[in-house]
């Protein structure tokens, strides 16, 4: 079997957890290979996939602020990477002759999706804080699973306002009927009308671990019984979800999103299935790899 030379470009990438993660999947799949970190400047992003297509790396990672930009390097888009306007994940194919690009933080947030939410989205009201990259993933694959509605709260709606006309091709290209709606974080109504609450922006990422998007007076105004997911991951409890755990709402972390995003793409690099029965053992790793950076 060939050495998979694969690797993550971004900036910065000092506490990022995808080294631990693939080299978790390389050891457990028994696949020889290196997952190496290059830390880019927009500027240096065409000579250095150029040089590393060349080098026979085959497949690669792609978080803030390339998410965006690397599109245009590509010589095919995945459907959904093209509707969601980002690429987290490239493979090298045809020897490094054919560029693809993907998107699996769509895969990744849906596939850690409890069963129970998942079942319920057809008649869910949903509220995204955020409009970046990945709220642009999380709002395709929910109109792709047919969410009743979605709105989109963001600090400044003039900016944003692309996101609800992408999001109308997306509803179109899955013949979906989600209302989208786009509001000021400023002016958030009550949210007695929403059933699940995302959070999509870095307030409350280390070191802000202290601030939350939402004070707990607007969090308590959801409905007895809706769920708040937080995509961040490091902390693993947000101000937001102590919040909500103080509620008793339920609550998701960003860390399974991580491991299945992940998981995706190690699978199109490697053109081999990740067993489920692998998916314990991983999130393990990658909860003590959090635990790790976290001490002093
Ligand atoms: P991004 O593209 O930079 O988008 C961030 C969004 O948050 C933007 O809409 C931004 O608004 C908004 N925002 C930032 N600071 C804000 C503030 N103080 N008040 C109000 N809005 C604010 O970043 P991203 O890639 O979407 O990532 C966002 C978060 O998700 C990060 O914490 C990242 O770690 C996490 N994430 C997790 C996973 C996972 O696998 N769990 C995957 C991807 C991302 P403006 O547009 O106005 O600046």
């Amino acid at each position: 079997m060939t050495f998979l030379k694969l690797g993550i470009i971004g900036q910065p990438l000092t506490h990022s957890l995808s080294p631990l993660l693939h080299a978790q999947l390389m050891h457990l799949l028994q696949r020889e290979g290196e997952y190496r970190k290059y830390e880019l400047q927009p500027s240096e992003l065409t000579s250095a996939l150029t040089e590393m297509a060349k080098e026979g790396v085959r497949g690669l990672n792609v978080t803030i602020p390339h998410k965006v930009a690397v599109m245009k390097q590509m010589q095919w888009l995945s459907p959904e990477a093209e509707l969601a306007g980002a690429v987290n994940t490239i493979v090298f194919a045809e020897n490094g002759k054919h560029w693809k690009g993907y998107n699996t933080d769509i895969t990744g947030f849906m596939r850690s999706l409890p069963d129970a939410v998942l079942d319920q989205l057809p008649n869910s009201n949903l509220i995204i804080l955020g409009g970046g990259g990945s709220a642009r993933a999380v709002i395709t694959g929910l109109i792709q699973a047919k969410a009743a509605s979605i709105t989109i709260a963001v600090r400044n709606p003039v900016k944003a306002i692309s996101l609800t006309s992408d999001g109308e091709m997306v509803k179109q290209a899955y013949r979906s009927p989600t209302q989208l709606n786009l509001v000021s974080l400023a002016s958030l109504p009550n949210l007695s009308a929403f059933q699940g609450l995302i959070n999509t922006t870095p307030i409350g990422m280390y070191p802000d671990v202290m601030h939350s998007p939402l004070s707990i007076t607007q969090l308590e105004t959801l409905p007895k019984g809706a769920w708040v997911y937080d995509l961040i991951y490091r902390p693993i409890e947000t101000q937001l979800l102590n919040d909500a755990t103080h509620l008793g709402l339920a609550k998701f972390n960003g860390l399974d999103m991580l491991l299945y995003q992940g998981v995706c793409a190690f699978e199109l690099w490697s053109e081999a299935e990740v067993p489920t029965a692998l998916i314990a053992p991983l999130r393990q790793q990658l909860q003590q790899g959090l635990m790790q950076q976290s001490e002093p």
